[in-house]
Formats: structure tokens, C-alpha cells, sequence
């Protein structure tokens, strides 16, 4: 009787230490998960040009004047209007025109 009293305790001990062990690494293995998938959004949503794009404003009301609904959102990703505001775009850089200008003006506001 002693032995199988033993036996089962042995068996428990085990099953138990098995159990909490799976149990440990399915939630490391979901963490992992979870960083994955919100790191690979972080990284799309780095990909989103409009703050450094010569339309974007910069105010909520008005975020962009030429594609204002899609601005700072995933279809912006791949913008066909996007023209940089850095001072080495060269001729493509229209930050400067008065068009630009006059509009920001406005949103202001
Ligand atoms: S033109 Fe396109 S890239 Fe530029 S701010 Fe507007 S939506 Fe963004």
C-alpha cells in the first residue's frame, strides 16, 4: 500500500512539474509572439512618409492639403504625392512655393 501511495505521489509530482512547465513556456512563447507581431506594425508604421512630406501641416484639423484623408494612416504608405520637405530634395522639394505657403498660412488659422 505504501509503495503505491509512494508511486502515485512520484507519478503527481512529475505531472505536475510537466504542467507547470508547459503552462510557463506557451505564455513565454506568447510574449514572443505578441513582440513579434508588434514590432513588424511599429516597423509598417514607420513606413508612413507624411512627416516628412512638403504637404503635411502639422495641424490635426488640416493634416494634409492634398490627400487630407489619408494622412498619417497605412494608405499613405505608398503615396503617389508625396514630395519631401528635406533641403537636399532639390528641384522636387516644394516647401517653398507659395502655394505651400499660403495654404499652411491658412491652417494656422
Ligand atoms: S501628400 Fe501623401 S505623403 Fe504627403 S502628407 Fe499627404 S498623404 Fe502624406
Amino acid at each position: 500500500m505504501d509503495v503505491i501511495a509512494l508511486a502515485l505521489h512520484v507519478v503527481g509530482s512529475i505531472g505536475v512539474t510537466v504542467g507547470i512547465g508547459a503552462v510557463l513556456l506557451f505564455c513565454v512563447w506568447r510574449i514572443l509572439c505578441t513582440l513579434e507581431q508588434g514590432t513588424s506594425y511599429v516597423r509598417r508604421l514607420h513606413q508612413i512618409p507624411c512627416s516628412r512630406c512638403a504637404y503635411f501641416t502639422g495641424d490635426y484639423r488640416l493634416k494634409c492639403t492634398v490627400n487630407p484623408m489619408s494622412a498619417l494612416t497605412e494608405e499613405a504608405i505608398d503615396c503617389s504625392d508625396y514630395v519631401s520637405n528635406s533641403p537636399e530634395c532639390g528641384s522636387f522639394c516644394s516647401q517653398n512655393t507659395p502655394p505651400y505657403q499660403y495654404i499652411k498660412e491658412l491652417v494656422k488659422r
